[in-house]
């Protein structure tokens, strides 16, 4: 793409991000790359809302804008750290959608294999350490998650989204705010129901042949993904229903505890 038809491409896509509430006022940032050795960054001080081609900034790749080109976003070195670490990255999207922002305020990753189309698409939506925005600390909170993961929120900040292009950044900011909204829909209605391990396993698989990085190596979260234990609806008693595709030894697991909870019937549950 052209430099013009880029310029257009972050004016449209943060005109999206700001209809559908992903932005506020002058939150949030968005960039791509030019080519090998330039950015394309969202001004300071802007409404991602309103902006225009010639608003766009050009940078190098330290950040510093071209000559003749406005003030760029005070939280470009988040933006610097992830092109440094992901050579595949040609997009990125940060913004405070307002769940899966509620879920980084309450110290929630989004990791729990629930849907599908969530672990084919994004594998595990990690949840990176706090770090006051502009300054060093964010970009370091960060650096450990951004190597395997395309979307991650921000502890009591936002979340990030990373692409291959402006668009598969953006469409990744819409389905991490998705899956909050569906994921803060479940706990409302009594918690979330995983899909069973060896079924996580084979959506992995298919993640694979997509050509998308496998469960991290390393990453607690993404094993945890990979190595979840069978779980079924919780019942009344607070102990989980047995799945239809149970193990014998899944079974016997089940039996004990239900025996445990019938000798001491609040045994588990108690609130600390
Ligand atoms: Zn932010």
């Amino acid at each position: 793409m052209s430099e013009r038809e880029l310029r257009e491409a972050l004016v449209e896509i943060g005109r999206r991000c700001y209809q559908r509430g992903y932005l506020s006022a002058y939150d949030g940032n968005l960039s791509v790359r030019l080519n090998s050795e330039q950015l394309l960054v969202t001004p300071s001080g802007a409404c991602k809302g309103l902006l225009q081609p010639q608003d766009i900034v050009r940078t190098d790749l330290q950040g510093h804008p071209a000559a003749g080109q406005g003030r760029v976003s005070s939280e470009i070195k988040m933006h610097l750290v992830i092109y440094q670490s992901r050579p595949d990255v040609a997009a990125v999207v940060h913004g405070h959608p307002p769940t899966a922002t509620g879920f980084a305020v309450a110290g929630i990753a989004l990791d729990r294999p629930a849907l599908a189309e969530v672990i084919v698409s994004l594998g595990c939506i990690p949840l990176a350490g706090y770090g006051t925005p502009s300054t060093d600390e964010l970009p370091e909170a960060m650096r450990p998650w951004i190597v395997g993961h395309d979307a991650l929120l921000m502890a009591n900040h936002g979340a990030v989204a990373l692409g291959r292009d402006l668009f598969e950044a953006y469409f990744r900011m819409e389905t991490i705010e998705h899956f909050a909204r569906i994921s803060l829909t479940a706990t409302l209605l009594g918690g979330a129901r995983d899909i069973p391990s060896h079924k996580v396993a084979e959506l992995l698989r298919i993640r694979e042949r997509l050509g998308l990085p496998p469960a991290t190596p390393g990453c607690p979260r993404c094993e945890a993904l990979a190595s979840a234990p069978p779980a079924g609806a919780r019942n009344r008693c607070g102990l989980e229903a047995p799945a239809a595709d149970w193990s014998e030894d899944d079974l016997v697991e089940w039996i004990a505890r239900v025996l445990e909870h019938l000798a001491d019937p609040h045994a588990g549950r108690r609130v600390e």
